[in-house]
C-alpha cells in the first residue's frame, strides 16, 4: 500500500477503517478528518446508551439476512469479518462483552463508552492522525493520487477511504458522483428523537421483535 491514507468520517466505520489500515501497513500514515468536533458521537448514543455491538448469531446467512437492504452484499463481507470476529476484536482489546438472552451483544458495562473508548485508545496507540472540524469539501484525482479539498486547503493522499455515514439529501454525495460513482439514494433507517422531559425517554433502548407503532392524533402507522 503506498503510505498516505485519508479517511473522511470519524464514525464506526471511519475509525475501524483506520485502525485496520494501520495494523494491515504500519509504515502509512493514517489521518482521519471528522467534520465536527464530536468523535464517534453515533456510537455513543447506539442501543439505547449501551452500544448493541453485534449479535450472537454465528451463521453468515442467517446474519445477514437480517439486513433487508444488503443481504447479498453484506455476506461477502460478513465472510471475511463475522459476529464472532467482531467479539474477538474487541475482547482481545480488553472490553468485556456479554450475550443477552435474545442473543444481543452488549458491553458488560452497559455503556456504549466503553466501545468509544476502546476505539478512541486504539487509534491513539496506532498514532492515526485525527483531524477535528475538518469537512472535506471535494476530491479530485490526479494521476495516482488523489486531491482533497479542505476549507483551510488542499491535501494530497495515495488512497482515500469514505466512511461520511448517510446523507439526508442525495446531493450530499455529489462529491462521490463527480468522481464518477453511482451512488444509491439514501433511505432513513434508525434515527433519534430529541424528547427531553417526556416520560417515554423511560422507554429507550427497549426493542422487540415485532410492533405495530401509531402516533396518536396523527393516521401515522407502522
Ligand atoms: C439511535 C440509534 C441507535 C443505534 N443503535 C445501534 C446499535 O445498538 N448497534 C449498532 O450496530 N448500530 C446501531 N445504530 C447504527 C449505528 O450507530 C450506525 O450504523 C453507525 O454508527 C454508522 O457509522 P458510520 O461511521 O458509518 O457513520 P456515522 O456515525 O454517521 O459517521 C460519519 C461521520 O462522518 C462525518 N462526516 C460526514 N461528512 C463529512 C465530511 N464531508 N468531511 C468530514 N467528515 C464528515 C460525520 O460528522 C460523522 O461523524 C444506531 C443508530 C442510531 C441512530
Amino acid at each position: 500500500m503506498n503510505n498516505r491514507v485519508a479517511i473522511i468520517g470519524g464514525g464506526a466505520a471511519g475509525f475501524f477503517a483506520a485502525i485496520s489500515c494501520k495494523m494491515h501497513a504500519p509504515n502509512a500514515r493514517v489521518v482521519l478528518y471528522e467534520k465536527s468536533v464530536k468523535l464517534l458521537a453515533k456510537v455513543k448514543v447506539s442501543g439505547g446508551g449501551r452500544c448493541n455491538v453485534t449479535n450472537g448469531c454465528q451463521g453468515i446467512s442467517t446474519f445477514a439476512a437480517h439486513y433487508p437492504r444488503g443481504e447479498k452484499h453484506l455476506k461477502k463481507a460478513f465472510s471475511q469479518f463475522n459476529a464472532s470476529d467482531t467479539i474477538e476484536w474487541f475482547e482481545s482489546r480488553g472490553v468485556q462483552l456479554k450475550e443477552e438472552a435474545d442473543g444481543r451483544v452488549f458491553p458488560v458495562t452497559d455503556d456504549s463508552q466503553t466501545i468509544v473508548d476502546c476505539l478512541l485508545n486504539e487509534a491513539r496507540k496506532l498514532r492515526i492522525d485525527i483531524q477535528l472540524s475538518a469537512a472535506l469539501q471535494a476530491i479530485q484525482k490526479e494521476g495516482n493520487a488523489f486531491k482533497l479539498r479542505f476549507k483551510e486547503g488542499t491535501e494530497q493522499f495515495d488512497r482515500v477511504i469514505v466512511a461520511t455515514g448517510g446523507s439526508p439529501k442525495p446531493e450530499g454525495f455529489g462529491w462521490l458522483e463527480s468522481l464518477g460513482h453511482q451512488v444509491e439514494p439514501p433511505v432513513p433507517s434508525l434515527f433519534t428523537f430529541n424528547m427531553p422531559g417526556q416520560s417515554i425517554t423511560q422507554l429507550m433502548g427497549v426493542s422487540v421483535p415485532a410492533a405495530v407503532v401509531k402516533i396518536q392524533g396523527t393516521r401515522l402507522m407502522e
